[in-house]
């Protein structure tokens, strides 16, 4: 029996504190527990950021990290708009390469992978400070050896379409912030239960966005269409290495505005095709499109071809496969 994604970690993190200064040298210290002040910035006013990045062994022996450069980038950004302390990402890189090494006996193989998650967080004990920036915060680094994500089977994913509600404000969508999952998540149980579907799309005022934790790729044919980059959602790194590799693959790459009537219309094209993209999963087919009580298939209802061989594609460079043409791994 398969632990659930995320539920086993290795013993250590790297940690270190900033006091408003100085940072302190990072040390590795048991990972089952943090001491906080109850009144810290995080817990009350939701100064918190993470990332979500995999080591992948390879056949050689050796661990390599997949587009730190472009996760701890997107963690910077996450945290200025959140307005924590500016993280020193020499230091992240160093703590999670630290990390990885510690533990780079336990990097399962393929299809598995270490799970790396950093996590930023606002500690100053201020409870008066809601509308203003903690000063001090804490940067940890935890990592998780994950399985097989599809080892239950592979399978095409339903999506409710949400065109009234939102995923969170607008201007938080680029932050990878703790607030915007909490905030999607009665839209998703309600689709759950309601609709049993697996995961709500949100497509404020019919603009296709993403779902609550992953981007969405339409395939039509040779092309791939996806919402072009704005404020209102989430960066997805893995979302910009499926784009380049289908560009690389010959395929006609759309990055722009997506309407739900689009969306209806294209699915019912046999050659259709989706997918929702991100680390944990890589490329999740999606098979069911859900709008105001109807059900329309995309393309023939299951898992496309063309997702699949994206995945391949993907996975292939990941572990050490396929040549790593884009210098997208590190080697621990
Ligand atoms: C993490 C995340 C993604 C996917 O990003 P990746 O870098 O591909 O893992 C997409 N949307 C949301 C809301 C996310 O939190």
């Amino acid at each position: 029996m398969a632990t659930a994604f995320g539920t086993v970690f290795m013993p250590e993190m790297a940690i270190t504190w900033f006091d408003g200064t100085n940072w302190t040298p990072a040390e590795m210290v048991p990972s089952d527990r943090l001491t906080l002040h109850p009144g810290a910035h995080v817990l009350h006013y939701s100064s918190t950021c993470f990332e979500g990045l995999k080591a992948f062994r390879h056949e050689d022996g050796s661990v390599n990290i997949f587009r730190m450069d472009k996760n701890l980038a997107r963690m910077a950004q996450s945290s200025r708009l959140l307005a924590l302390p500016e993280l020193d990402l020499t230091l992240a890189a160093s703590m999670i390469k630290q990390t990885v090494a510690r533990f780079a006996d336990a990097v399962p193989a393929p299809p598995g992978s270490l799970y790396i998650r950093p996590t930023y967080i606002g500690t100053e004990a201020a409870i008066g400070k809601a509308a203003s920036p903690s000063l001090a915060s804490c940067f940890y680094v935890l990592v998780s050896p994950v399985g097989d994500y599809f080892a239950g089977g592979d399978r095409a994913l339903r999506l409710l379409l949400e065109e009234n509600g939102m995923r969170c404000a607008p201007h938080m969508g680029m932050i990878k912030s703790g607030g915007n999952y909490a905030s999607a998540l009665q839209p998703i149980l309600k689709a759950n239960q309601e609709v049993q579907a697996d995961q709500v799309l949100f497509c404020p005022n019919g603009d296709v966005q993403e779902t609550g934790a992953a981007n969405f790729l339409l395939i039509d044919g040779n092309e791939i269409i996806t919402k072009d980059l704005d404020e209102s959602f989430l960066h997805g790194v893995t979302r910009d290495s499926i784009l380049t590799l289908a560009r690389d693959l010959g395929m006609t790459v759309s990055e722009r505005k997506l309407s739900v009537a689009e969306l209806l219309e294209r699915a019912a094209k046999p050659e259709c095709e989706a997918a929702l993209s991100g680390t944990a999963a890589v490329l999740t087919p999606v098979g069911t499109l859900i709008h105001q009580g109807k059900e329309y298939p995309i393309g023939n209802g299951g898992i496309g071809q063309t997702v699949l061989k994206l995945r391949q594609a993907l996975n292939d460079i990941q572990w050490g496969k396929a040549p790593d043409t884009h210098g997208w791994l590190e080697r621990i």
